[in-house]
């Protein structure tokens, strides 16, 4: 049967990524190149047509968190270089070598399940080795990667296709940890190129480092938030110029007039200093607008701002739109992202949040459809 959807949307504005991986590309030295990192659904705006539009672009290397968004791009039919970011987890090796997706190789356990798989299958398969140069997270740390070098070495399963780390710090423009992580990366390269390795990938750098650190050792950079046009931190924002790919749209489902004095939603936190015109939005917490923008948050319509009251609710959230002339049911409210010549972004949601644009992207629910907007 065919109806129309509830009219709760995502624009997902692809020509915007093409934008921002322009300024990627900008950002890399001429020998580098990008790999797009689309886990956690491309950060919420749908891996697999974000993933076609940047190979569309020219990328053809790619990183996501987990087998399952792996396999998911496979079945899509991308064929392209499928970096796993979360490794491989026990019982995993078979899958990762019939799909032909590359581990990050992240302890000893793990290297030994994959090679023990591959031998057994007759084949090779290519990780790319990770080493804790200072993020305190995962990966070998030095002393256990010098352990486990010689060993890594006479495994015939394994190819050490890359070599990789991660900064903690890189959004700080004059952090000594992230000068210390960078030599840290160059002397563990080296130790691992002395054993006879020879990692034909090397990568260290996030949006951040890439804003902000050159790494001419490196072949590859990993921006995901700058691809989907979130600042990697706050000193970016007079440095990167980047365009919002999401824009969170819903539109009026009723109109009410509401004498001075009335409550408003749950709890009535709110209540209506004067006569209102009020609109009733259809989405709420469970499409991911967050609880905590009740009577915090803004919308945008007819070319103004107009703000949440009341309690956001699981399916509905309220907004003043008394200032707003010839407003009718049906009109469009824009909640994130542009309208009008105005924008809310994904920045200013996080710092009312006290979270990051990162966790505002992907935390927009799988119940609220997301519609590409093609390249113009
Ligand atoms: C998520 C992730 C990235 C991308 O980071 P951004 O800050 O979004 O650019 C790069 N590398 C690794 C290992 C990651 O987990």
């Amino acid at each position: 049967m065919n109806y129309p959807a509830r009219p709760t949307w995502v624009d997902v504005d692809l020509s915007a990524i093409q934008h921002n991986l322009q300024q990627a590309f900008s950002l890399c030295s001429p020998t580098q190149r990008v790999l797009a990192v689309v886990k956690a659904d491309a950060y919420g705006h749908g891996a697999i047509p974000v993933t076609r539009a940047l190979q569309d672009f020219g990328i053809c290397d790619f990183a996501v968190a987990t087998l399952e968004e792996a396999l998911a791009l496979r079945r899509a039919g991308i064929s392209d270089h499928l970096l796993v970011l979360g490794g491989c987890f026990s019982g995993q090796e078979a899958v990762f070598l019939e799909f032909n997706l590359m581990p990050t190789l992240l302890d000893v356990d793990t290297a030994l399940r994959l090679n023990a798989q591959a031998l057994k299958r007759k084949q090779q398969i290519k990780v790319h080795l990770k080493v804790d140069s200072g993020m305190g997270r995962v990966g070998f740390l030095p002393q256990q990667l010098e352990d486990f070098l010689p060993q890594l070495c006479s495994m015939d399963g394994l190819i050490v296709e890359g070599f990789m780390s991660h900064l903690a710090c890189a959004d700080d423009l004059d952090s000594a940890v992230t000068v210390a992580q960078r030599n840290q990366f160059l002397l563990l390269l080296q130790m691992v190129r002395d054993a006879g390795l020879q990692p034909r990938e090397i990568h260290l750098n996030n949006s951040a480092g890439l804003s902000a650190w050159d790494c001419p050792e490196c072949t590859l950079s990993r921006p995901g938030i700058m691809l989907y046009g979130g600042l990697p931190g706050p000193v970016f924002s007079t440095k990167l110029n980047l365009q919002p790919v999401m824009h969170l749209r819903s539109c009026v489902a009723q109109l009410r007039r509401l004498p001075a004095g009335s409550g408003i939603s749950y709890g009535h936190s709110y209540h209506a200093p004067r006569d209102m015109l009020v609109a009733v939005l259809p989405i709420g917490y469970a499409d991911g607008y967050n609880r905590l923008l009740s009577n915090r948050g803004q919308g945008i319509l007819h070319g103004q701002k107009i703000p949440v009251i009341g309690r956001v609710c699981m399916d509905w959230t309220l907004v003043d739109v008394s200032h707003i002339s010839g407003v009718k049911v049906g009109d469009c409210v824009t909640l994130l992202g542009s309208a009008d010549g105005l924008s809310i972004t994904g920045d200013e949601w996080a710092e009312q949040l006290d979270t990051i644009s990162y966790e505002v992207f992907c935390r927009i629910g799988s119940r609220v459809p997301r519609r590409y907007l093609p390249v113009s």
